[in-house]
């Protein structure tokens, strides 16, 4: 860990920190420092690295969407499932601001989920034209 250095408000010297106990005032002019100012960056890197999961709705949007194309009978519904899991799941990564990470497992679990159901599309429309229940509407 490099020493925390800030910048006094006032008089903008470069404050050191050395020792345990915070610098609460500026040497040179006395003026309070804030607290939650820091100069370096580091409250937002390290917190997006050592907090951050993997998001449990990409995962199993990525395992439905292969189950979905390994079972190709249960697309229909385990395809949806996956793509719509997949979608909510990188919404929610976007929003954690690097709480949750998985966006490889989320865009997998749409993009399998959506060939699972396109092939189940062409095997029940194309493939078998009689087979009109749910073209029905
Ligand atoms: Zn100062």
């Amino acid at each position: 860990m490099t020493p925390q250095a800030r910048q006094c408000e006032r008089c903008h010297r470069t404050i050191e920190q050395r020792g345990p106990t915070p610098v609460r005032f500026c040497p040179v002019c006395g003026q309070a420092l804030s607290e939650s100012q820091p100069a370096g960056a580091e409250t937002s890197a390290a917190r997006s690295d050592t907090r951050s999961r993997t998001s449990v709705q990409a995962v199993l949007g990525l395992i439905l969407a292969v189950v979905s194309l390994v079972i190709q009978p249960c697309a229909f519904p385990l395809g949806l499932v996956s793509v719509l899991l997949g979608l909510t799941a990188q919404k929610s990564i976007e929003r954690s601001a690097g709480l949750l990470v998985g966006r490889g497992y989320a865009l997998g679990a749409v993009v399998l989920g959506l060939i699972s159901l396109i092939v189940w599309l062409i095997i029940n429309v194309f493939v078998r034209p009689g087979h009109h229940e749910y073209a029905s509407f």
